[in-house]
């Protein structure tokens, strides 16, 4: 079947793009591999300042009205395995499609960190802890433990709180090769600056501000009370680390030591914590192997997230046709994620003469804004990533020039 447009992930991403292109008159098929569309925003659940409640699966199920509304065809529960030329997108019942523009919104994954027992029944990515509470309504544990400081981390601390979960502590990591300066009390306090609009109380957000500048983050880490600070009604222990997750056939228990500011746990102060479920956060990354199985070419950008297929300011890949847009150009917010998606629509109906370029320059401004004002930030240093990235597009498509001039 041959579309205008077909879209690989019904995430806010995929799902703003296909409603965009759609709704300027473009033939549009969305596949995404769950039986639901919303991608991670199902799981979403937290207060902004000004807007309250950002209820993702509230969301998610108005813009799934909206995709059928607008007319847009819908493949659910089917798994994109292969993009050919020119381009041919094929689906794991053996399934074809085809189109001109193919536009890949697959999100992001959780990196892991190891920690010694994480096998045991019980221990689980804190996103899985996030989608059973907030999406099947079922509590992972009684009494849990979080492992891990980042936004994410927090976020998951506070819906499990919500929903009736002693949760015990956010702790760090143990140091080891995979955890690196998530496991440092200094490196950690530097995180602070980046949830300090979030933050859930004055002394909170002050004390995040001032985490940006490093003597801040050495003298913070030396001074940080070793009995925490109590977020959302949560202790968050800073000095303190998990050294091993225990029990005989599920997790009962967790080993806690006090760390030093540069991470290097105090063996002979180790004490016993009982829990019975475990939920580690160790960052995100954008799941890009559909692109580089397309023949995207990729760059390596740390404050993105990792690689992401180098793209246009017009969310083209290095190659025709191929679109970006969402977590897979970098671990950003639901909001930035679908202000992208409008713009990839919006660039793909100019393409098929729909309407006049003009409007592109709208949807990158949208996009920009969404960015300054994003409430979740989950990567330090975006700005930084972005430029980088543009730059790094510039000197791949060497003349500097728009894909598509304004006519
Ligand atoms: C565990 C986790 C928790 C998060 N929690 C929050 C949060 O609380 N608040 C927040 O603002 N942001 C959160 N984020 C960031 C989140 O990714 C963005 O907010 C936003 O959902 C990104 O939108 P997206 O459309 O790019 O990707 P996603 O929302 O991830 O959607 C991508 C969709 O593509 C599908 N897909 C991928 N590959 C294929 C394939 N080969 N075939 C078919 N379908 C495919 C996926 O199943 C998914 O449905 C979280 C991210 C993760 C990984």
């Amino acid at each position: 079947m041959k579309y205008d447009l077909i879209v690989i992930g019904a995430g806010p991403a995929g799902m703003s793009a296909a409603i965009k292109a759609a709704s300027y008159g473009a033939k549009v098929a969305v596949i995404d591999e769950n039986p639901s569309a919303g991608g991670k925003l199902l799981g979403q659940l937290h207060k902004e300042p000004k807007s309250g409640w950002w209820h993702g699966r509230k969301i998610a199920r108005e813009m799934e009205t909206n995709l059928r509304q607008t007319g847009v065809t819908c493949f659910q529960g089917k798994e994109v395995w292969g993009i050919y030329p020119r381009w041919k997108v094929i689906m794991n019942n053996g399934e074809e499609l085809q189109s001109e523009n193919v536009l890949i919104a697959s999100g992001a994954t959780e990196k892991a960190i190891p920690v010694p027992g994480w096998t045991l029944p019980g221990a689980m990515a804190v996103g899985a802890a996030q989608t059973l509470t907030n999406y099947h309504r079922v509590k992972p544990g009684n009494k849990v433990a979080v492992i891990g400081v980042d936004p994410l981390s927090l976020s998951v601390a506070h819906q499990l709180k919500i929903a009736g979960v002693h949760v015990v502590g956010i702790f760090l990591p143990p140091n080891n090769e995979f955890s690196k300066d998530r496991s440092t009390p200094s490196q950690m306090i530097s995180y602070l600056s980046s949830m300090a609009h979030a933050a859930p109380n004055i002394f909170l957000k002050f004390a995040g501000n001032m985490a940006k500048y490093p003597f801040v983050q050495q003298v913070g880490a030396k001074f940080y009370p070793r009995f925490g600070i109590i977020i959302w009604g949560t202790p968050f222990y800073l000095r303190k680390t998990v050294l091993e997750i225990g029990g005989a056939e599920q997790v009962e228990h967790i080993k806690v030591a006090p760390v030093s500011q540069e991470g290097i746990p105090n063996e002979d102060r180790v004490k016993t914590v009982d829990v019975d479920c475990v939920c580690i956060s160790g960052g995100l990354y954008p799941l890009m192997e559909l692109a580089g199985a397309a023949g995207c070419e990729s760059v390596y950008i740390e404050e993105l997230g990792g690689h992401i297929p180098l793209h246009s300011p017009e969310m083209e890949t290095t190659q025709p046709g191929i679109f970006v847009a969402g977590n897979i150009t970098g671990i950003e917010s639901a909001k930035v994620a679908m202000e992208q998606g409008n713009l990839a629509g919006t660039v793909v109906a100019a393409k098929l003469g729909l309407f006049s370029y003009k409007l592109i320059e709208e949807a990158q401004k949208n996009v920009k804004e969404a960015r300054e004002n994003a409430v979740i930030t989950f990567q330090q240093n975006i700005a930084k990533g972005r430029e980088k990235s543009q730059q790094s597009w510039k000197e791949y498509d060497s003349k500097g020039v728009k894909l598509y001039a304004d006519s």
